[in-house]
């Protein structure tokens, strides 16, 4: 891998789970609830990570949990990744994105904004807090971003919607990238809202036409940091730091999908299925992997997700899972399958 950054002890993959607000009357005989900091119970089952909000946390605290030490990991050279999974309207998009409107600085709804958007914002204005005092000012900065979506194992470009199948291919020195996507240079928090708004719209798009499509489709935000001393004198001089931020907003994976009569949908269903359970694995191995030290290969092949991710989560990578979940009883099966799935790859 090209990261640079030391080995760590830390687990790589650390899980939370978000519970959304009800939208359904109380049910007497189906019951979650946040126990602890770090446990939630399912009836009289509990589960364990390594952290829980529940449905009155607020965007600022998922970021606080997840998007501060993220940050921060980014800029110290590390890999870094969040993925969120969970069944359609669990609140997956709300986490991550938040609602466009609260992304544009000046509007009032900022306590909406989601996590990325607040993200690029610590991330810019650490950068230029590094680049004011005397020695990050040796260093030039350098961002780049593009964001895509896999829909039934095809990639297409969310900021070139006419950009649609494209494939993956190797490169010695640059290793595993995605031919011809849109790359775009942002230098500031505005320049990234609006590659976050174009892209998140171009998915809306394709919504209308084959109706819930959205849903059944992951996306995949990535920002490449590279950093370099610049100043001949100084004695870091030559030496440069390369590290990628990948946010990935999972298809739901609902019993719906599996059940539906329309061929597509089962289609659609299959696929989706493969690529989660496909993840899974690959999460699972990095677990073992940092447990036991043994430095194997890790399972990248068999889906275009977790070939995408193997830039992110190789070498020395941190991954945060989010798991959202509704408290509702109509969906209990896939709040437990949610909560199972982040188990298993804890
Ligand atoms: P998903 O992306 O998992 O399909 P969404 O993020 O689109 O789900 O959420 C579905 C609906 O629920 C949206 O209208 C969203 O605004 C709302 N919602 C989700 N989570 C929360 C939350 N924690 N607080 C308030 N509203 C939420």
């Amino acid at each position: 891998s090209k990261s640079d950054a030391p080995v760590h002890p830390d687990p790589p993959v650390k899980v939370m789970v978000r519970i959304r607000p009800s939208t359904a009357p109380a049910s007497l005989d189906w019951t979650v609830k946040k126990v602890s900091n770090d446990s939630l119970s399912v009836g009289d089952k509990i589960f364990n990570f390594h952290s829980v909000l529940d449905s009155n946390s607020s965007q600022e605290d998922v970021f606080k949990q997840v998007g501060v030490p993220l940050v921060n990991d980014a800029l110290a050279g590390y890999n870094t990744s969040i993925l969120a999974y969970g069944q359609t309207g669990s609140g997956k998009s709300y986490t991550m994105w938040g609602p466009p409107s609260a992304m544009v600085e000046d509007d009032n709804s900022h306590g909406f904004q989601g996590l990325v958007p607040r993200i690029f914002q610590m991330l810019f204005s650490k950068i230029q807090q590094d680049q004011e005092n005397a020695d990050g000012r040796q260093f030039n900065y350098q961002c780049r971003c593009s964001f895509l979506e896999i829909y039934n194992e095809q990639i297409g470009d969310l900021l070139d919607p006419t950009k649609r199948n494209l494939e993956i291919r190797e490169e010695p020195k640059n290793g595993f990238y995605v031919d011809n996507l849109s790359e775009e240079y942002v230098t500031n928090y505005e320049d990234v809202t609006q590659i976050l708004i174009k892209g998140l719209s171009s998915r809306k798009v394709g919504a209308t036409s084959t109706n819930s499509k959205s849903s059944r489709s992951h996306i995949v935000f990535t920002c490449v940091i590279e950093s370099w001393c610049k100043e001949t004198s100084s004695k870091c001089f030559g030496s440069s730091k390369s590290s990628r931020i990948s946010l990935v907003d999972l298809a739901g994976f609902e019993r719906s999908i599996l059940d539906d009569a329309g061929k597509q949908c089962v289609k659609e269903g299959k696929f989706i299925k493969k690529s989660t359970s496909q993840l899974g694995y690959l999460v699972n191995c990095l677990v073992e992997k940092s447990r036991s030290g043994v430095p194997e290969a890790l399972p990248y092949q068999g889906s275009c997700l977790t070939h995408l991710l193997r830039e992110s989560l190789g070498g020395n990578a941190k991954l945060s899972v989010i798991c959202s979940i509704t408290p509702d009883k109509k969906y209990g099966g896939e709040t437990v399958s949610t909560l199972r799935f982040g188990q298993r790859v804890k």
